[in-house]
């Protein structure tokens, strides 16, 4: 089996990594950055989200875990005390994976430029520095809403205990194949109307959102920031691909939420 390590950068997680690279290589596994069946990410989610982006190109061949140094995180749910017992785990391959489902996003230019084609483990939100976002939103074709506001953020099921669970958006199990849409602070009055409630969509349902207004947009996909002037559309969807999580112990998804958001008791 071939892996690799990525570190959030501090002392403790590169200490972390060393540690882990060696037990591993004395089991006689394979580093290989290039083409990794199994990346281990040490730090937080933002370094698993990292790791996500650095190996999108592979996400049928490579399946992620993380270990965290800082507190509990949803991805990184692997404690440092646990090192022993996760370095025999990846020892003994095989091992099983639990795949989760990502967002799919196609920004279109207003030009002839190539349109962009992403993914997101957690999220897309889309707003702007020059005022309030105003964009039409469509759902199957039709037209839903035409939003005012700060912006949207549209997320996975994953993706939903972070930004999403910030702007009030419900927390979705992942074995739920869909996508969220939740608003940032819209405008809502007698003249504008939105929804005002978060929307799920189903595999299929595709979401466009085509800008009203000549602003340029900052598009974030994850950890990422874009900007983007001229944009005709921007599509979201459940996508095609996955994402693969070894998963060496049961660890539940509703037990992450709780350990997280409302007690780390027993
Ligand atoms: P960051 O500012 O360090 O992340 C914000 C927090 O979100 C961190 O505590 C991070 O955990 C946590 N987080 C990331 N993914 C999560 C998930 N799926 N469930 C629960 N918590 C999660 O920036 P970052 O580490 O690069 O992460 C980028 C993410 O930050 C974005 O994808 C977005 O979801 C989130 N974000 C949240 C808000 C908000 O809540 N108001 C605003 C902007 C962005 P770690 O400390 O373990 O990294
Ligand atoms: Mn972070």
């Amino acid at each position: 089996m071939k892996f690799a390590l990525t570190s959030k950068g501090d002392s403790v997680s590169d200490e972390i990594l060393a540690k882990m690279k060696n037990y591993l290589t004395e089991f006689n596994l394979v580093i290989d950055e290039e083409e990794p069946d199994l990346v281990i990410s040490i730090g937080g989610d933002g370094t698993l989200l990292e790791a996500f982006h650095t190996y999108i190109h592979r996400l049928d061949k490579t399946a992620f875990i993380g270990v965290h140094t800082g507190h509990l995180g949803f991805y990184a749910d692997w404690m440092p005390k646990e090192l022993e017992k996760l370095i025999i785990e990846v020892a003994r391959t095989p091992f099983q994976v639990v795949e989760y489902p990502l967002l799919e996003i196609t920004i279109r230019p207003k030009g002839d430029e190539p349109e962009d084609r992403f993914l997101a483990l957690n999220e897309c939100s889309v707003k702007t520095a020059e005022g309030s976002v105003v964009l039409d939103v469509e759902i199957k074709g039709e037209h839903f809403e035409t939003f005012r506001g700060d912006g949207l953020c549209i997320s996975t099921p994953s993706g939903s205990t972070a930004y999403n669970k910030a702007l009030g958006g419900a927390i979705i199990h992942p074995s739920l194949e869909a996508i969220q849409i939740a608003e940032m602070a819209s405008i809502n009055n007698r003249v504008f109307r939105t929804i005002g409630s978060p929307l799920i969509l189903p595999k299929h349902h595709t979401c466009m959102l085509k800008p009203k207004h000549e602003k340029s947009f900052l598009i974030t996909l994850d950890h990422i920031t874009r900007r983007y002037a001229d944009v005709k559309s921007i599509q979201c969807r459940v996508a095609k691909e996955k994402v693969r999580f070894a998963r060496f112990r049961p660890f539940p998804f509703w037990k992450r939420v709780h350990d997280s958001f409302v007690a780390d008791d027993e």
